[in-house]
């Protein structure tokens, strides 16, 4: 049994209640190798801004638990390194799947985890998360449950329709399960493909397809049931246009990819919202930047000439989702 505390990361009780308090939300980024977690690292040390980083079923399989946990350890001393003498840094467990998964991570160091209940019935979801719940608060470890279910694909979370949250369920859920924060679904969606272009409008500016509306009087629904009470959006990237075509430019086939659009995430990061899960924006980023390396330096092998630029092209966007879309920079000195 290892704390959090002694590798240097934080939980997300005090953050969160900056957040809400502040207007602003923290980015909840997934990392499954080393130029990922230096970008992040390197956005959050430039901007001084509190981050989570996540840890995935599909992280976990792909670079394994206990590498990515001494992953983050190092983390919080590289920060240092890049002069951010208090860096404000979680390592969470996205989407766990069982007891016996969110407690395996919280006792190797994590500080936070997801136990995802969304898929069970509603009393089936409140035992299961009381149950995580009572154990990670004996460690100070936060918690965070889910009610609703979002529809898309991430990792091996799938859906293939949302349900929204009730806002009705939310007191009851939060009272007795205990968790410091919820989980929504208000119409994100995991993956890249969140809508079809059917469900879309064309925008007559841009000519861009806008996708359907965020259930806005959901979450603000849920605010008035639980004020102050920290809430978590899923499925939150924005399938930059850019990405796609440079991806699409030098051989990619990525098929009207649609996203988010930004100003209603920070639309969302100005409630009572203070997580916001940002995957895909980030392997499109990686994809693009790789993907172009390979068409225009065709005799290139060292894998450092193409994971570099990877990686420089992930940290401006880190940076700008942290100063442009959740304006958590400034926040974590
Ligand atoms: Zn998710």
């Amino acid at each position: 049994m290892i704390s959090y505390k002694e590798l240097g990361l934080v939980n997300t009780k005090e953050m969160f209640a900056k957040a809400i308090e502040g207007g602003y939300a923290i980015p909840a980024f997934n990392f499954n190798n080393m130029e990922q977690l230096q970008a992040i690292i390197q956005a959050a040390a430039e901007t001084k801004s509190p981050v989570i980083l996540q840890v995935s079923k599909g992280a976990r399989q792909y670079a394994n638990q206990t590498l990515l946990r001494y992953m983050a350890e190092g983390a919080v001393e590289f920060a240092k390194e890049l002069g951010w003498a208090n860096p404000q840094i979680v390592l969470h467990l996205d989407h766990g799947d069982s007891f016996e998964t969110c407690k395996s991570c919280i006792d190797m160091g994590f500080s936070s985890v997801m136990i995802d209940g969304s898929h069970l019935d509603y009393e089936d979801n409140v035992a299961l998360t009381k149950k995580v719940v009572e154990y990670a608060h004996q460690f100070d470890v936060t918690v965070e449950g889910e009610l609703g279910v979002l529809a898309g694909v991430e990792d091996e979370v799938s859906s293939d329709h949302h349900t929204y949250t009730k806002p009705e369920e939310v007191v009851d859920f939060v009272t007795r399960t205990g968790c410091d924060s919820l989980a929504i679904s208000i119409g994100t969606s995991h993956g890249a493909y969140k809508f079809t272009p059917e469900q879309c409008t064309v925008d007559p500016e841009t000519g861009l397809l806008v996708p359907p509306m965020l259930a806005f009087d959901v979450l603000e629904g849920v605010e008035r049931e639980l004020p102050g009470f920290p809430i978590v959006l899923h499925g939150s990237s924005s399938v930059p246009q850019e990405e796609v075509e440079t991806i699409n430019k030098y051989g990619g086939a990525l098929k009207a990819a649609i996203g988010i659009p930004e100003p209603w995430l920070r639309k969302a990061a100005e409630s009572a919202v203070c997580k916001i899960n940002i995957d895909s924006d980030s392997r499109l980023a990686m994809t693009a930047a790789i993907r172009e390396v390979f068409a225009t330096k065709p005799a290139e092998f060292d894998p450092r000439k193409y994971l570099g630029p990877a990686r420089d092209n992930m940290k401006k966007q880190y940076i700008h989702k942290i100063v442009n879309v959740l304006g958590s920079n400034g926040h974590a000195e």
